[in-house]
């Protein structure tokens, strides 16, 4: 009987069940046809060329232009015992005849190559010599000149169709609007593309947007408040920005590492290793990092300056969570980011028509930004996905932000910068509207002008906020020669005629801890010495094969182990991730470490989560003002989670309550009296105490006589 591609998901891969558009993109290749795949990252876009390479007869060719993924993609494939190498400059040439010697020999199910050099005669009559099973061209918008990944090499690939009429080929990115598909399918002469479009959306990434001074100090409030270990990238614009930042993150106690491209081949190298191979550990990078990461367990991306588009925005904040576990997006830009972006746009000698195009989109992404809804809804709308319902997992979703009428406030700004002739900045501009004393004022005789002054009822920095909003909404633009001086817009009239109403943004109030953070990413504390010990071995091993942790098993995986429990090997092969190779080499000894780390006995009740987790708490000696405390929950909940706990008889009352002898008799005789067992009634037994015991307090008391 001929394996399916079902069977392959499952023994090779260790997944149940097919994604998305994966089974019919499946089907559709190994039957011979070409095929334009969208779809975001983390959406198994691999499998989509991998099992029908398993499938078809020969070797599947992947042409991509990461060169420093191929190793880890390999890596990965032979872990599960797939048959893969690569060909690209990093090997010698009697590593590089070898594997021409394997492709030849059939030994191969998949070969990685760059399109430079997939495109020399000497590989394409090697290619001729062999049986390609398939072509597989990832990151397929290279080949268009208007993306910000143009790549020459890509626009040759159509001689795959001429020089190999007969095999299927499958192009495959995670970015691409309308413009850039059809261009994708017409250089690559895809023949009859059937055209799988996935959604875009990733809901697992939490995107926030916060904007204001001192980026630097929200950045720490976040990772201290979400990501205290976990691993992450801080993109900033500039290099001398990514030392400072990493330097600053390095001396506050967290593993930090700088890339960009001032460092040299060898240090680079070093931190994306290091950044790979290690738990925990952050970036920091200008955006040139990033496009060779294939790290499913990044927990945070965080930008530190405004990107230039939506699709880069999309793109950055995309290498968080692959691994389909939460993970955050996290942004904080200032003024001067909107600035500098469009000086530099102005300043760069390409051709108008580009200069618009890009314009257009930073204007996207300032919209993105500014937006009062939700965020998600606005951003899939941008790739011509529409979504009806808010997300719930933004910022603007969870904490709706303030608005205020600041119609009045922004027509004194506009005004500000008609009378100073539009020659001036945010500061000079402000310090008018506040009328400050200023040498330069008095010189430009602006002390004299009725706006001087008009706007002492906000501060400078609320001043900030508004011209910021005011750019980013196009109603004022800078000037193009780059001084940073202020001009008004035809967009603003309306406004300047008070015929229309602006809505701002209120700045943000300083981010809290939200409630159902812990439920979000941490499991329950009984069962984090499990999953750290699991966390452990995988290091180990990934250590003695030579691979980044994640090659042997992703963080999801780990967490099924921990929430399973399973027992038997058997067990372990409906983890998923856990396919039949991987179980036979690492089975075993994760499951002894399973083993090792039972569930406490106490636990093992019919009582919720939350409940035993209190109960636990309380177990490892903690109080219930601790507990409380540690949880976030008030001292009440931990009493009623008491009370349920006494109820079913694993909690002595005496023991918990602070309460001596004396009044535990009193209540005891009230309760008699009252007959509270059979007539309950909790509020009478406290009126009849005088009111000198609180309710959770007779809660418990009840629960423990009563059952
Ligand atoms: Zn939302």
């Amino acid at each position: 009987m001929p394996v399916s591609a079902k069977q392959i998901l499952d023994q090779t891969f260790g997944y149940r069940e097919f994604r998305h558009h994966q089974a019919q993109i499946i089907e559709a290749l190994v039957a011979g046809r070409d095929i334009l795949t969208l779809m975001p990252t983390g959406g198994g876009k691999s499998l989509c060329y991998q099992i029908p390479a398993l499938l078809r007869a020969g070797t599947g060719i992947v042409i991509s232009p990461l060169i420093a993924l191929m190793q880890d993609q390999v890596d990965a494939l032979n872990q599960l015992g797939v048959r893969a190498a690569f060909l690209n400059s990093t090997l010698d040439p009697t590593q590089q005849r070898e594997i021409e010697q394997q492709l030849l020999q059939h030994e191969l199910d998949l070969l990685y190559l760059a399109p430079e050099r997939l495109l020399t005669e000497r590989t394409l009559t090697l290619l001729q010599q062999a049986e390609p099973a398939l072509f597989a061209i990832d990151e397929a918008h290279c080949v268009s000149q208007w993306g910000h990944d143009f790549r020459k090499d890509y626009q040759q690939l159509s001689i795959l169709h001429r020089r190999f009429p007969q095999v299927p080929r499958i192009a495959l990115t995670a970015t691409a609007d309308q413009r850039t598909r059809q261009e994708i399918v017409e250089q690559l002469e895809l023949q009859k593309a059937e055209i799988y479009v996935n959604s875009f959306d990733r809901p697992n990434i939490r995107y926030t947007i916060d904007s204001g001074q001192n980026g630097r100090d929200r950045l720490w409030r976040f990772l201290q408040l979400h990501h205290p270990d976990g691993a992450g990238i801080v993109y900033c614009l500039s290099r001398r920005k990514v030392e400072e930042i990493s330097a600053w993150l390095s001396s506050n106690g967290r593993v930090a590492l700088p890339y960009h491209a001032g460092l040299n081949a060898d240090t680079r190298r070093l931190h994306q290793q290091r950044f790979l191979r290690e738990e925990g550990l952050i970036i920091v990078a200008t955006i040139a990092f990033g496009m060779g990461i294939d790290k499913p367990d990044v927990r945070f991306v965080a930008h530190l300056n405004l990107p230039k588009s939506v699709e880069a925005y999309y793109q950055e904040t995309g290498r968080a969570g692959r691994d389909g576990q939460p993970a955050d997006a996290w942004m904080s830009y200032s003024l001067q980011d909107v600035i500098t972006l469009r000086q530099f746009i102005h300043a760069t000698d390409a051709e108008e028509q580009y200069k618009r195009i890009a314009h257009h989109k930073l204007e996207a992404m300032l919209g993105l930004c500014d937006l009062i809804s939700c965020r998600r809804q606005v951003l899939l709308n941008y790739f011509g996905e529409s979504r009806t319902e808010p997300c719930g997992n933004c910022d603007n979703c969870l904490t709706p932000p303030e608005t205020w009428d600041a119609t009045e406030a922004t027509r004194k700004a506009l005004s500000c910068v008609y009378r100073t002739n539009q020659r001036f900045g945010v500061n000079y501009l402000i310090a008018v509207l506040t009328g400050k004393e200023d040498e330069r004022i008095e010189r430009n005789r602006h002390h004299q002008l009725s706006t001087f002054g008009i706007g002492k009822e906000l501060t400078s920095t609320q001043w900030r906020a508004i011209f910021r909003q005011l750019i980013s909404l196009g109603h004022l633009d800078t000037d193009l020669e780059g001084h940073g001086a202020l001009r008004l817009t035809q967009k603003c009239r309306p406004l300047l005629r008070g015929e229309t109403t602006l809505l701002l943004r209120r700045q943000p109030r300083q981010e809290k801890k939200r409630k159902t953070e812990t439920s979000r990413t941490q499991l329950p504390p009984w069962d984090q010495p499990l999953f750290d010990a699991l966390r452990q071995l995988r290091l180990q091993i990934s250590q003695e094969q030579g691979v980044p942790p994640y090659v042997i098993f992703h963080d999801s995986s780990l967490r099924e182990m921990v929430e399973q429990h399973p027992q038997e090997l058997q067990q372990m092969r409906f983890i998923g991730g856990v396919g039949e190779r991987k179980l036979a080499l690492y089975g075993q000894r994760f499951l002894e470490i399973i083993r090792q780390h039972k569930p406490p006995e106490l636990l093992n009740n019919l009582l919720g989560a939350s409940i035993n987790e209190s109960l636990y708490l309380h177990h490892q000696g903690l109080d219930i003002v601790q507990i409380a405390h540690q949880r976030g929950l008030k001292p009440t909940t931990v009493y009623d989670h008491f009370a349920e706990a006494v109820a079913a008889g694993l909690l002595d009352v005496r023991q918990i309550l602070p309460l001596d002898e004396s009044d535990y008799k009193r209540i005891l005789a009230a309760m008699d009296l009252l007959q509270s067992c059979e007539k309950g009634g909790l509020k009478s037994l406290y009126e009849t105490l005088d009111q000198a015991y609180d309710y959770p307090i007779l809660r418990c008391i009840m629960a423990a006589e009563c059952r």
